[in-house]
């Protein structure tokens, strides 16, 4: 008779061993054209290899994603979900800076 397990429980600390995606991985890389929720990749003669981190085309598309679904505009006053307007009324094509420092995205 033996009670020693041959086989202990895998902690829940070791299933959960990935780390944590990073948010930005969300969207679609407008660097590298990575689809959304898959990692960035780089071109190194045939290959494609994949980055940990992602770019920072992505980076910077995510806060700015952010801030316009999150941040009401300091500059333009629209609400959040809405893009940022020029002051003639017609879209700007980005946000404005003070709505992303707004967002408390400072990185
Ligand atoms: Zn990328
Ligand atoms: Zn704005």
């Amino acid at each position: 008779m033996t009670d020693s397990p041959r086989q202990a429980p895998m902690p829940a600390t070791l299933r959960a061993g990935r780390p944590p995606r990073h948010p930005a991985l969300a969207i679609r890389c407008p660097h590298c054209s990575a689809a959304a929720d898959m990692r960035c990749t780089t071109r190194t003669g045939r290959t494609r290899i994949q980055r940990l981190a992602p770019c920072d085309a992505r980076l910077e598309a995510h806060a700015t994603a952010h801030a316009e679904a999150t941040a009401v505009c300091p500059d333009c006053q629209v609400a959040p979900g809405t893009p940022c307007r020029k002051p003639n009324g017609r879209p700007l094509g980005d946000i404005h800076p003070a709505r992303r420092i707004e967002a408390g995205d400072a990185a």
